[in-house]
């Protein structure tokens, strides 16, 4: 194949040499984690290990950690009404989303639809804290889910500030870590979350694995998968043992990693953004001026549509993605820009931009190179459009 630079590191990332190791290895282990014999105990061994290793990139205890088959699962766990504290029961009345959350959170998890809000954002793209304030002041028992940095524009939100509201209104924050972890710092003592999910997928483990961490003190009282007792009666069935070692091999590495990674992303995703702005000026690049995560870039170029410049992008061995990979494949409107105040015509043309640890100077040379050619799609449109009327 012809030379590819995948920027889509937020739909998801490659496997990690680490992660693939301990799955690998994994993989010729023949015991259940739950069996007593020296087969169960050795799959029982990497599960904790694994357990420690995520623990620690979110500076939680092993035992508040609890493995589900991914982030989407995670957040169904966290958002239910069932909450208990210190071991009290403590039923949420109220569930409060931010507008642009990930589906799976937007959803509202198990509680009735009625008893959902979503929370407006400003036009850079953060969290409308008076109007958090005023909203969750009228819910006798709020639980607030608000993501730590969104998938779309890579915008982080004041999480520790938004813990406080929530905290005042005695209310319980859950935050969707996912885009998060592994790229910026998501101490969850430092956060101030009660509830905290990530994927293994996006930081260099397997697909379809992922964890809900709680702090110490919470607990939720009904699982939604029930039936053989595993991850202390939170989440039945038997561990998936190889992707579970897969991730925790993926977030040791990932915390290790992390601040040099971080810094080397930004530099080059600054490049990236002011060679855009050289080439196409008119180019908008969404939650700018905000605070963001240092892979994601989402622009517009005004009259480009998202999917010509996806696929010119691709004929040129460039993968981005519109808006969000999850609902992409279906190119629909961003809810993310809708909620930022966007326009629909500028945000039909939002192109997503994200960088990863391989990510090198020649991928954004590349993209650049590939983005004149997107330009002149553009311009050929135009003049085409022009000849023929
Ligand atoms: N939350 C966010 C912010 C995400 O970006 C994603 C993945 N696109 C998810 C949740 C769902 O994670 P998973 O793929 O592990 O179910």
């Amino acid at each position: 194949m012809a030379e590819r630079s995948y920027f889509d590191w937020n739909a998801t990332a490659p496997l990690r040499a680490e992660a693939r190791a301990g799955m690998v290895s994994s993989l010729s282990l023949t015991g259940n984690a739950s069996s007593v014999h020296a087969e169960g105990r050795a799959a029982r061994r990497l599960v904790e290990e694994a357990r420690a290793s995520v623990a620690a990139l979110v500076g939680a205890e092993a035992n508040n950690v609890t493995f589900t088959s991914g982030a989407t699962e995670a957040n169904m766990l966290a958002l239910t009404p069932a909450l208990e504290i210190g071991g009290r029961k403590y039923p949420r009345d109220r569930l409060f989303v931010s507008a642009i959350e990930h589906p799976s959170v937007r959803s509202g998890g198990r509680f009735a639809a009625h008893a959902v809000e979503e929370l407006p954002v400003t036009g850079d793209g953060r969290l409308d804290l008076a109007e958090l304030a005023r909203r969750i002041a009228k819910a006798e028992r709020p639980l607030v889910s608000v993501m730590l940095a969104n998938n779309e524009t890579g915008v982080i939100q004041p999480i520790a500030e938004i813990a406080a509201v929530v905290h005042a209104a005695a209310g319980v924050l859950h935050v969707d870590a996912v885009q998060g972890a592994g790229r910026i710092d998501c101490g969850i003592d430092q956060l101030h979350a009660d509830l905290l999910s990530v994927s293994a997928h996006k930081l260099g483990g397997p697909q379809g694995a992922g964890a809900l961490i709680r702090r110490g003190d919470i607990h939720i009282a009904e699982p939604l998968i029930k039936g053989g007792g595993q991850e202390r009666g939170l989440r039945a069935g038997t561990e998936n043992v190889a992707a579970i070692a897969g991730f925790g091999a993926a977030a040791s590495a990932a915390a290790a990693a992390r601040q040099g990674d971080a810094v080397r992303m930004a530099a080059l995703r600054d490049r990236l953004e002011a060679g855009l702005k050289a080439t196409t000026p008119q180019a908008v690049i969404f939650g700018e001026s905000g605070n963001r995560l240092p892979n994601t870039t989402l622009f517009a170029i005004p009259g480009l549509k998202a999917e010509t410049a996806i696929i010119v992008f691709d004929l040129n061995g460039i993968a981005v993605s519109s808006g969000s990979a999850c609902s992409s494949g279906r190119v629909q409107a961003s809810h993310v820009l809708a909620a930022m105040g966007v326009e629909p015509a500028l945000a039909g043309g939002a192109v997503r931009v994200s960088l990863g640890w391989t990510t090198s100077d020649r991928d954004i040379e590349n993209l650049l190179n590939a983005l004149t050619n997107v330009v002149s799609s553009l311009l050929n449109k135009h003049m085409n459009a022009g000849m023929a009327a």
